[in-house]
């Protein structure tokens, strides 16, 4: 398993208003979460502020997605040095919607966990197959290809920063969870890489969270020796839920 504590993100996606985010905060605030666990949820843009002046000290915060590299001309996006500015001190980089519906390339994504990073911030980078790639076998060369992207881009030294969300694309909002099995397969795949491409004392450390229909009750996930977390999607908009799952690993 990585070294580090449990960690666990919401990811809130293109969801909700003023007043179903008010109630989630409420709902959030009320939990009690296991003091051996990092708790990072990831409003929407707009609402960033707005949650952190009303959330517990308990949950970090994390923006969706920032801009590849200094702001400027780049209409509708939000850089990295805004977010540090703005005290946000994580963003989600990769995720497969923004793979798949916005066009962001694995180089592109590299680049942007790059320029992330050096402007302090800490990032969940998502990577993760098909379901056609999974049936063609190519599940470790997929997470493999996305990895290098990113390993192309950063110093031995910047995986402090990075933890490494791998969510199979089949199983994103659909209801089917990656069996402990199947997850622990592609994390120790994921690993090894690390290790290889990067250095041993690299993929011990880093830690490697399962995304993809994480709902409910999931010890025989969490228990996988090289599962060291989640990062939720939908049942991160239901307080108790995401509680349940962000005190799972015990
Ligand atoms: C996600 O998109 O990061 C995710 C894991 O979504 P869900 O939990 O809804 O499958």
């Amino acid at each position: 398993a990585g070294t580090g504590k449990f960690v666990v993100g919401g990811n809130w996606k293109c969801n909700g208003n003023t007043a179903s985010i008010t109630q989630l905060v409420k709902d959030l605030n009320k939990g009690e979460i296991d003091a051996d666990v990092d708790v990072i949820v990831a409003p929407p843009m707009l609402y960033l502020p707005k949650v952190q002046s009303t959330i517990d000290r308990q949950f970090k915060l994390s923006a969706q997605n920032c801009w590849v590299s200094e702001g400027g001309a780049f209409t509708g996006e939000v850089s990295a040095e805004m977010l540090a500015d703005a005290n946000v001190p994580w963003v989600i980089l990769g995720h497969s919607e923004r793979r798949a519906l916005c066009g962001e390339s694995d180089e592109f994504v590299g680049k942007k966990v790059a320029y992330a990073i050096k402007n302090g911030l800490s990032v969940m980078a998502c990577i993760g197959e098909t379901l056609q790639e999974r049936e063609s076998g190519a599940t470790q060369d997929v997470c493999r290809r996305q990895l290098q992207a990113i390993v192309n881009e950063l110093s031995a030294g910047d995986w402090e920063k990075v933890v490494i969300a791998y969510e199979p694309v089949w199983a994103i909002g659909t209801g089917k969870v990656a069996t402990p099995e199947q997850a622990q397969e592609t994390h120790a795949g994921i690993r090894a890489f690390m290790a290889s491409a990067v250095s041993q004392d690299v993929a011990s450390k880093v830690r490697i969270q399962y995304g993809g229909s994480v709902n409910g009750q999931l010890q025989e996930l969490a228990k996988q020796e090289d599962i060291d977390g989640f990062l939720v999607g939908g049942a991160s908009l239901i307080g108790d839920a995401f509680i349940t799952i962000c005190n799972s690993a015990k």
